[in-house]
């Protein structure tokens, strides 16, 4: 046990905790009871509704448009009367701003009213509230005098009740936008490539003889999180306030026994992801699975997909709930991509893929002739749009806290390329290669809309896990994507990004079916001419390996390494060209992101590298002259001689270090960009040199006088 008496009494708070308690028990309370009962479902509100009024919502909510307003108010009054029966005292409107974060402003439903209060919640509250939204981050899209912002109802989200410890919430998912209607949130953007995908993929569709009432993106999002004991996480700055540690030496175990993964999950993380898992239920948040990860102390939990707007609202609501849970067992979680060196960092794999009534999902390879063409029309659109939008999609999923894990040999490359797998792969070159139908590694080949498809073994999800983008059976997953993350963002690009390929490639057939009648042949040779054309994208191979590295860059392919690199990619004419022909954001409202950012980019590593500073002068190097100093007396025997002398020498160089890191951080560059790449070039390598006299020091330094929690602790202590 720790000598240093902060850490002692954390430690033994930890050993000596009571036997664990359960507050519920999932074998007398039957999840199906709890299921769904905080939300305003669909068969709730039909139920409370007149037909016509139910009707016109409904046909809202399934098609995404705007609510007519004439029906507000009876509807606002059926959520009433129902939250009111639930027990909330409060209603919010919950929003996306950019910050990545979750919002809410909560209003009480009571008015005064003659001698007492009356429950007020009229139709106008439902669909709009003006947040007063000048300090959320706007990148120039709103100058002070017209500061407002509105939040609008998203139908197609349904309402929800957030029960807290004193009291209830209803929550309703709304949209965020400026005065003039400019997208400030992550919702508005997410919901607008939803309809162009939607258009989109008919258009496509049409020339397979087919439609459906609407065309979804789904999204079934894995979380990886840390879970840290509370007691040992006050103890380090730097993880309280910025998620990561700064500090902290190699410990003695890591991951290397590989016996963490799919191991035993300790009772007291049990527990608490039951009980985290028991609040998602009662939100209606389908989850599925939970595992140990592959560091210790590493979790991952994932629900079962849902149309991509409501997953991601979903999404947003398990991290928080799963951080308000954690709390309430003495855990904190950690959602930061890279909060320890040397063990795995924190991913979210974002499955993805399209689909609808009638039709199915248009990426599930399907068992006949006719299946196979229309799932390698829409398999290619992917394949172009991602090779098009390729630096688009690596700044999708930029961040501080991302840079620390991507292409670290343990998550994807930066470099955005395309797994398929063996199977498909072949049947890709063949496509490629035919038309004329020529040879094949196996056998015979492939004629689109003539064979059947071979069956594709599902990817188990790890096999390739070096791969940023990989086809696993019937979707995509995009794993370069960060655990703290918002998947809006991504989902946004891979919605956008896919519409208009297929608007490209509805615009192909059309022209290719006046040239050849035969519509197999038509398209074969459509997709012959995308995959020869943006095939480079495709790579099965390991993503880790150098080899790939050198072959990428002969392929031209983008290795946008860092945050700095890869948010310009917002700007690029081809986003912005892409964005504004499938109206989901304007030139402005990628300016304004592109900006904030970046801006949150600088501010990150500002927070981190003054933390660095100011925790290596005031804990550390203090601890370390003070053991040197109490080595004195000894310093004439050989080994408290050498101790004193080498303790001296290091804190010297951390000192050093540190003012080399002050002066660095004292620069101003003329604009945000340059600042961010100072930050990125200079500030960050000096925050590391630092670290790494630090942890040289905490390796040598008496255990007594180390004031914070080593990594040993916080990984395995629980
Ligand atoms: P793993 O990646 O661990 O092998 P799966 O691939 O089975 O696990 O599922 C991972 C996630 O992908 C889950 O959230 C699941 O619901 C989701 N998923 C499965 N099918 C689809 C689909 N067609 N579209 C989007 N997400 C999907
Ligand atoms: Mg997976």
């Amino acid at each position: 046990m720790s000598t240093n008496p902060a850490r002692r009494d954390a430690i033994k708070a930890i050993a000596s905790q009571p036997a664990l308690k359960g507050t519920f028990d999932f074998r007398s309370e039957k999840i199906d009871l709890i299921y769904g009962q905080n939300v305003f479902s669909l068969e709730k509100i039909e139920k409370r509704l007149p037909k016509d009024v139910f009707k016109s919502l409904k046909s809202s909510i399934e098609t995404g448009t705007k609510l007519d307003s004439a029906v507000a108010d009876t509807v606002a009054a059926a959520i009433k009367d129902w939250a009111l029966e639930r027990g909330a005292s409060h209603y919010a409107h919950v929003f996306y701003p950019l910050t990545g974060l979750t919002a809410e402003k909560h209003d009480t439903f009571f008015e005064p009213h003659g001698t007492g209060t009356l429950a007020q919640f009229s139709g106008k509250a439902l669909i709009q509230a003006e947040p007063d939204a000048s300090s959320f981050p706007n990148g120039g899209l709103r100058s002070t005098f017209e500061a407002r912002g509105y939040t609008a109802w998203d139908v197609t989200s349904p309402a929800f009740i957030l029960d807290g410890v004193n009291g209830s919430t209803l929550c309703i998912p709304t949209a965020f936008v400026s005065w003039k209607g400019e997208a400030l949130d992550k919702k508005t953007p997410l919901l607008r490539s939803m309809h162009a995908v939607n258009k989109a993929a008919q258009r496509v569709l049409a020339h397979f003889g087919k439609k459906s009432s609407f065309i979804s993106a789904s999204c079934g999002p894995e979380q990886e999180y840390f879970l840290i004991d509370s007691r040992l996480f006050h103890l380090r700055p730097d993880l309280y306030t910025c998620g990561r540690s700064l500090f902290g030496a190699k410990p003695a175990k890591g991951q290397e026994f590989e016996d963490q993964y799919f191991g035993t999950i300790p009772d007291r993380v049990l527990a608490c992801m039951m009980e985290t898992e028991r609040e998602c239920f009662k939100l209606g948040i389908p989850i599925k699975t939970r595992h140990n990860e592959v560091a210790p102390a590493q979790y991952e939990v994932a629900p079962i997909y849902e149309s991509a707007n409501v997953a991601h609202d979903h999404q947003m609501l398990t991290m928080t709930l799963l951080k308000r849970v954690a709390a309430q067992h003495g855990f904190v979680c950690l959602l930061a991509e890279k909060p320890f060196a040397g063990v795995n960092g924190s991913g979210k794999h974002v499955n993805w893929s399209i689909g609808g009534s009638g039709v199915g999902n248009l990426l599930e390879p399907g068992t006949d002739p006719h299946a196979n063409a229309q799932f390698l029309a829409f398999c290619t659109a992917v394949i172009r749009a991602v090779d098009k939008h390729q630096g688009l999609l690596r700044a999708s999923v930029a961040s501080a806290g991302n840079d620390h894990r991507l292409g670290a040999n343990e998550a994807p490359p930066a470099i955005i390329s395309i797994y398929l797998g063996d199977m498909l792969n072949d049947v890709i070159e063949q496509v490629k290669k035919s038309g004329a139908a020529s040879s094949s590694k196996k056998g015979g080949t492939m004629h689109i809309g003539v064979d059947t498809l071979p069956v594709l073994p599902k990817d188990a999800g790890d096999r390739n896990r070096t791969s940023p983008f990989a086809f696993t059976g019937n979707k995509f997953e995009f794993r370069a994507v960060g655990s703290a993350f918002s998947v809006a963002g991504p989902l946004t690009v891979l919605n956008t990004i896919l519409a208009d390929s297929l608007c490209e490639m509805d615009n192909e057939l059309t022209a290719a079916k006046k040239k050849q009648s035969d519509f197999n042949k038509a398209l074969e040779s459509v997709l012959k001419d995308i995959l020869t054309k943006h095939g480079r994208i495709i790579f099965n191979g390991n993503g880790y390996s150098e080899e790939w590295h050198k072959e990428a860059a002969k392929r031209g392919l983008k290795n946008l390494r860092t945050t700095p690199d890869a948010l310009p990619e917002l700007v690029a004419k081809s986003t912005v060209e892409v964005f504004e022909r499938q109206g989901v954001l304007s030139k402005a409202e990628l300016e304004s992101r592109e900006e904030i950012y970046t801006h949150s980019y600088v501010l990150s590593v500002n927070t981190e590298s003054k933390l660095v500073h100011d925790i290596g002068r005031t804990m550390l190097l203090p601890a370390a002259l003070k053991f040197a100093a109490e080595l004195t007396p000894v310093s004439q025997s050989k080994s408290g001689g050498k101790l004193r002398k080498d303790v001296l020498a290091l804190a010297d160089k951390l000192a050093d270090a540190l003012d080399e890191l002050d002066d660095l951080r004292a620069v101003t560059k003329s604009n945000t960009h340059a600042q961010a790449h100072h930050a990125c070039d200079k500030v960050l390598p000096a925050m590391l040199k630092a670290r790494g006299f630090a942890d040289a020091l905490e390796d040598i330094v008496s255990d007594e006088h180390w004031p914070l929690p080593s990594y040993q602790e916080m990984l395995f202590l629980r």
